[in-house]
């Protein structure tokens, strides 16, 4: 048997990777596996949007961590020979990738953002971000399963289809964990999660001092948006949260519409705010490069403009 395999931690994550693995396999004529953890309630839904299998996963224990799994998954690839596996790069999943990769002695392209395949010589080629983000590298693997990490949010989720057909199986308990959780409780953040808000202004380091961020809160709030950084406020300043970092090292964001104010507009910035559906930039400096990925640029003084788009904003509002 073969075919393209999926593992993610969530049903969202899933979902995500069943739409490039769908797209996969009708390319390579196979069909798609995708692992379900616990809750059998969602393998329709898996089916609906694209498995033709759902390999159920029997629930842990409590005190069993998530990579309990792996003896589990590793003796099923065995038998089952998967052409390629997909797998979420959260910060587990790219543990089990590594981890299943050694087991599998395969090879692991991690963190893609993009795959495709050919159907002739069935090769498969990833891309993947090199040099910070500079460039983009493309990487062919010769072992099998062609074992990938996928940076989540780099696929739509895909879409249910009605009268789909898959199976349903069930794997065999995960065996007693080296390891045993002793405690779980979620993050602390400092902030709120922006990576899905639907407007995101951005604090640059054109904003001078710490006081001066009330000007890109005031716009946020006036649109009804939330407030971003770049990695020199949160990182080197320590004006806002690292949660609020928006680049290559920080999240990313998918607004309708992203304000840069002072941001000079440096690739690994830029690469966080890819999917913005609008990309507005406010720089004093009319050659800063974020001018080449924004949609509309004003150049000019944002302690001048700001308020006046603050303003401009409330007035609108009434
Ligand atoms: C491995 C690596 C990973 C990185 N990851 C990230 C990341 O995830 N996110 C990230 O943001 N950066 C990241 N960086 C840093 C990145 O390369 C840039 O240094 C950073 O994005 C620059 O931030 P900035 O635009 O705020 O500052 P600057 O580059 O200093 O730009 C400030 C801009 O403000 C403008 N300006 C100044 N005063 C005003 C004013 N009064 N009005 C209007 N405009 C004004 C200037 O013209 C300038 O263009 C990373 C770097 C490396 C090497």
């Amino acid at each position: 048997m073969a075919g393209i395999w999926i593992f993610a931690e969530s049903l969202e994550q899933t979902k995500e990777l069943l739409s490039i693995g769908s797209t996969l396999a009708s390319k390579l004529g196979t069909m798609t596996s995708v692992f379900l953890q616990g809750n059998t309630g969602v393998a329709d839904d898996y089916i609906a949007c694209g498995a033709d299998e759902v390999l159920v996963l029997t629930a842990l224990a409590e005190d069993q961590p998530l990579d309990a799994y792996i003896p589990v998954i590793a003796a099923e690839a065995q038998t089952a020979d998967p052409d390629i596996f997909l797998i979420a790069a959260t910060v587990r999943g790219k543990d089990i990738a590594a981890r299943l990769a050694a087991r599998l002695k395969t090879g692991l392209c991690s963190e893609c953002i993009g795959l495709k395949a050919d159907e002739n010589d069935r090769t498969i080629e990833m891309e993947r971000f090199a040099y910070g983000g500079a460039a983009i590298q493309t990487v062919v693997c010769s072992t099998r399963p062609v074992m990938v990490t996928i940076i989540p949010r780099t696929f739509e989720a895909a879409a249910r289809q009605s009268d789909r057909k898959g199976t349903i199986r069930e794997l065999p308990a995960a065996p007693p964990s080296a390891s045993t959780v002793l405690e779980r409780k979620p993050k602390e953040t400092e902030a709120k999660d922006i990576s899905e808000s639907r407007i995101v202004v951005c604090a640059g380091r054109g904003i001078e001092k710490k006081e001066d961020l009330s000007l890109v809160q005031e716009l946020a709030a006036a649109l009804g948006g939330e407030i971003g950084c770049t990695r020199p406020i949160s990182e080197e300043s320590h004006w806002l949260p690292e949660d609020l970092c928006i680049g290559i090292s920080g999240i990313s964001v998918k607004p309708a519409l992203y304000i840069g104010l002072g941001v000079s507009g440096q690739v690994q910035h830029i690469t966080g705010i890819r999917d913005a559906k609008v990309i507005c930039a406010v720089n004093k400096d009319e050659n800063a490069p974020i001018f080449g990925a924004s949609d509309y640029g004003i150049v000019g003084d944002l302690y001048d403009v700001a308020p006046k788009l603050s303003d401009a904003v409330k007035n609108m509002k009434g």
